[in-house]
């Protein structure tokens, strides 16, 4: 790289002219890039500009008033510890250089043999030489990490404006498809309540096939209304507002029971106490709470009751609580797990068990608002256990009872 010959050169500094000479003859026939230096001030900017050691006499440093030496050498970078070989006289005793405190010194003690004084010159032009290559390192290790905080920062931006626009195109759908399912209700309701009509006032006049036609026109326009109610229902849980606050996971429970008593009339239903206090938002939960307990019950067995356990258990180590729909139904098979939360992710067949594929979505996402996680273990044929986590409220590790 530019500048090697310069961080090679052996700067050689003593005061009289002849010990130099003869040095330097002797170095340079070595293949040493010798330069000699006039004074101590000439061998700092040498230092200064790149060198690889320098060679210098016991004189040299002990007169330096302005302490100029050790000043360039303290004020190295930190990857630098430039190597000085000092030639002293017989008994020199190293504290007595100044310029020799805490630096990267060798003293030779003189008279020198050359093959002595040659070998410790090409020790210390190593040693600087590694010096050079860990500069190097670091050098592009900055230029690296340089480029990987721009490569990084503009990432982040493409991320941040890939989110905006896929927010935007959601929020968009979203928005669509309630204006979409909401304006289909109107049309339907008019179909069926034609063909209400049609059969209550001519009915008479209709033969069985057309009075089969016109209840599957009514059960298809029913079946339609219910698919948009869910649409309907799932676009409220994921555009409307939502501000969490302490709900009573047992009062909520009861009332879900009692608000829809075709629960109670398919199955036998446990609510284990105690039951927490979480952080939700109510109409959310209570929308999760009968869609689980709805499917519990729907997806029985032939021939067995379906049974459904209801209970929490605190999650250790985390501010959450865990809910449990325990039920004896058909079970999924676990190929299964994550098609069953996607919209229409139905795996058994609508002519066994009615309903829209959509039950579970809503649940998904209404728990995911409410910043919690959802889950199932089954087994085929045994049945399923379906779990909601969901914060709990800071007062909730008391126990509630029903209507507390
Ligand atoms: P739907 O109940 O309208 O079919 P969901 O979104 O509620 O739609 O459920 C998706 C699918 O997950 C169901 O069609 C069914 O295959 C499966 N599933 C959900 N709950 C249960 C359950 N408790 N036991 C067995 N299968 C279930």
């Amino acid at each position: 790289m530019a500048g090697t010959a310069e961080q090679e050169r052996l700067l050689v500094l003593m005061p009289t002219t002849r010990d130099a000479e003869r040095t330097v003859a002797g170095l340079s026939a070595a293949d040493f890039h010798c330069v000699v230096c006039s004074d101590l001030v000439e061998l700092c900017s040498e230092i200064k500009r790149g060198a690889g050691a320098a060679l210098l006499t016991e004189e040299a440093i002990l007169h330096d008033p302005d302490q100029c030496l050790s000043t360039v050498l303290r004020n190295e970078p930190p990857w630098s510890n430039f190597p000085l070989i000092v030639l002293t006289h017989p008994g020199h005793k190293a504290g007595h250089l100044p310029a020799a405190q805490k630096l990267n010194v060798t003293l030779v003690e003189r008279p020198v043999r050359f093959v002595t004084l040659r070998s410790v010159v090409d020790a210390a032009l190593r040693h600087r030489k590694y010096q050079y290559e860990i500069r190097d390192t670091l050098l592009e290790l900055t230029r690296a990490r340089h480029e990987l905080e721009l490569a990084n920062q503009d990432l982040e931006q493409r991320v941040r404006e890939r989110t905006q626009k896929l927010q935007e195109t959601i929020s968009e759908l979203e928005a669509f498809s309630y204006s979409v399912s909401h304006d289909l209700r109107a049309p339907l309701r008019s179909m069926e309540g034609y063909a209400a009509a049609l059969m209550e006032d001519q009915g008479d006049k209709l033969d069985a096939a057309g009075k089969s036609f016109l209840s599957k026109i009514s059960a298809s326009a029913a079946r339609l209304d219910l698919l948009v109610q869910d649409v309907l229902a799932y676009s409220r849980v994921a555009k409307g507002e939502i501000h969490l606050q302490d709900v009573n996971l047992s009062t909520l429970m009861h009332e879900a029971v009692e608000t829809y008593p075709q629960f109670r009339q398919k199955g036998s239903i446990t609510i284990q106490e105690p039951l927490p206090i979480v952080q939700a938002h109510p109409a959310y939960l209570m929308q999760c709470i009968s869609n689980l307990l709805g499917n519990a019950l729907k997806f029985a067995r032939p021939g067995v009751s379906p049974v459904v356990v209801i209970r929490a258990e605190e999650e250790p180590d985390t501010e959450n609580v865990k809910v449990w729909f325990e039920d004896n139904g058909i079970g999924i098979a676990p190929e299964h797990f994550q098609q069953i939360f996607q919209i229409f992710g139905r795996v058994h067949s609508s002519n066994h068990f009615e309903g829209t594929g959509i039950g579970l979505a809503i649940v998904r996402k209404a728990v995911e608002r409410m910043g919690g996680a959802l889950g199932v273990t089954s087994e085929l044929g045994k049945g399923s256990r379906f779990w909601l986590s969901l914060k709990k409220a800071s007062a909730s590790l008391e126990a509630n009872s029903p209507g507390r």
